[in-house]
């Protein structure tokens, strides 16, 4: 073999069509944001740990990190079909940090901000009845949370444009106009530097990382022919339904 894993295909050419990188809107800008990968923090809430019968994160601990597929974006104002697999889709309404800058090994928190693009609210669409499968046999969440169309994401606005996001700014969703999960985002156990730290002691950050932050509590199931709208008071919002 010739090359790195990842190295381009230079005069060779590639054996079946390119694969095409997905990409994220930015607010206000024509320019696209490109998805290099989605990592996803698991309980950063206390309420939420306790209500999927966990104990909450204590920052002593590292934080629980998993990952979904770059092209599990899904654009604000998408039809979602109802994912096969599953009679249990929930919503996870989420802040979510897009990275603007390469770094290489540890970064440290006090550093950490220098490298965000921008946010954006997502929803980390879950297979809780895959999940909690799992769960009881200690088996990866990858088929829980890694499936086709599992990130929606808003456009991003840049820290160029909005700054960073005030603690008391309130991540709320509503599903069907009924406010189901609501809370601000100083509610989180491990703010974006510490996740973003503690990240780095696992992978080489690079621009076009994108992290879900974790959800507050009030989890639960989206029905075909749902309507919901995510939030992330003054920085984004994001609609979306599922199909049916
Ligand atoms: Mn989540």
């Amino acid at each position: 073999m010739n090359g790195a894993p990842n190295s381009p295909a230079g005069a060779a050419g590639l054996a079946v069509p390119r694969v095409v990188t997905p990409t994220v809107a930015i607010r206000d800008r024509v320019e696209r944001f490109p998805v290099h990968r989605i990592y996803c923090v698991g309980r950063n809430f206390a309420e939420h740990a306790r209500e999927m019968g966990a104990e909450p994160s204590r920052p002593s601990e590292p934080p629980v990190f998993f990952m979904k597929p770059a092209d599990a974006v899904v654009a604000d104002g998408a039809t979602i079909a109802y994912p096969r697999g599953t009679s249990e889709l929930h919503h996870e309404v989420e802040l979510v940090v897009a990275l603007g800058a390469d770094h290489d090994g540890v970064l440290a928190a006090a550093d950490a901000l220098a490298l965000v693009f921008g946010y954006a609210v997502g929803i980390d669409l879950t297979r809780r009845d895959l999940q909690a499968r799992a769960k009881a046999k200690g088996l990866p969440w990858d088929v829980a949370k890694g499936f086709d169309q599992s990130a929606p994401i808003s456009a991003i606005t840049p820290v160029a444009d909005g700054g960073h996001p005030h603690p008391d700014a309130v991540l709320a969703l509503t599903v069907n106009e009924r406010t189901v999960q609501r809370a601000p985002l100083a509610d989180m156990i491990f703010s974006v530097p510490d996740v973003l730290h503690e990240l780095s002691k696992l992978y080489d950050l690079r621009a076009g990382d994108l992290v879900f932050m974790g959800t507050p509590s009030g989890v639960g199931p989206l029905q075909p022919g749902d309507r919901f709208v995510a939030a992330v008071e003054g920085v984004a919002m994001l609609h979306g339904r599922i199909a049916g």
